[in-house]
């Protein structure tokens, strides 16, 4: 296991309390992947925040401009709308009323500081996602956490909402700013280890999942033969999502949830 992968229940450092809900008799082999900004985070209100700081930096250090500079800001649904349907951050800067250089130093700007620990708090937990984890947990299903974000800052937020029991492992990445760029290759990466630990540890993969709001997420699956899905509730459309042919569409991690237990209990 790398230095930024955790087993989570049998964390040594203190850093994660003990279960609160019992196990239930496991299905064998019923291990889940997910992502955690989306499914889990709902990370709408940081970005949204993150590019208001970006415009009103590029106010302040464009003094010459003053007050008068036509800078227009999106709403939050606005915004929203245009990073669920993949609209680069430069054109959302253009139609911000940003030119030229000012663009390049708006970038910049967000991708400094989006992951800063400061605006963390603005994550908020996704609905349904505590009763969502314990009807997975109720079922023998673990969940490994396989993300983008830094592992620390993934525990902090599980700490704060007494989540940290729902969780069998977590892969993260230790660059804070590698969750924005959200790269398929890193997300790739990240569940090919995740896997072989699991495996490692004996555990089977065959009625694995992989779960996420990104294209990322869907071609990590693809990539290491799970099927995968998709959830609209984050920072993709489900236009945009249904290019990457996940193996289902659906709304968030309830829908996941039950998507994926209704099987076992068939089976039971
Ligand atoms: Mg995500």
């Amino acid at each position: 296991m790398s230095d930024s992968a955790f087993e989570l229940p049998q964390s040594s450092k203190g850093l994660v309390r003990a279960p609160k809900v019992a196990p239930i008799k496991a299905a064998p082999g019923a291990t889940l992947f997910c992502d955690f900004d989306g499914p889990i985070v709902d990370v709408s209100d940081r970005y949204y925040a993150t590019y208001r700081m970006g415009l009103e930096h590029i106010r302040a250090v464009s003094p010459e401009q003053g007050s008068s500079m036509p800078i227009r800001y999106l709403s939050k649904g606005q915004f929203w709308t245009f990073k669920q349907n993949r609209v680069p951050d430069r054109q959302i800067a253009l139609w911000s009323g940003l030119e030229g250089e000012q663009i390049d130093s708006f970038l910049s700007h967000v991708a400094q500081i989006v992951n800063q620990p400061a605006l963390l708090h603005q994550d908020r937990l996704q609905p349904g996602v505590r009763q969502s984890l314990k009807l997975l947990r109720c079922h023998g299903v673990r969940v490994v956490l396989v993300t983008l974000r830094a592992p620390e800052q993934v525990i902090d937020f599980l700490e704060q909402h007494h989540l940290d029991w729902a969780f069998s492992g977590l892969y993260g990445m230790s660059q804070a700013e590698a969750a924005y760029a959200n790269q398929a290759n890193h997300k790739i990466q990240r569940l090919r280890d995740a896997i072989a630990d699991q495996h490692r540890h004996g555990y089977s993969t065959q009625a694995s999942w992989m779960i996420g709001d990104t294209e990322a997420d869907i071609m990590a699956g693809q990539s290491a033969g799970l099927p995968t899905a998709a959830l609209t509730c984050g920072i993709r459309s489900n236009s945009y999502l249904k290019a990457f042919r996940p193996t289902v569409l659906l709304s968030d991690l309830r829908s996941a949830a039950q998507h994926i237990i209704d099987p076992l209990v068939l089976r039971v």
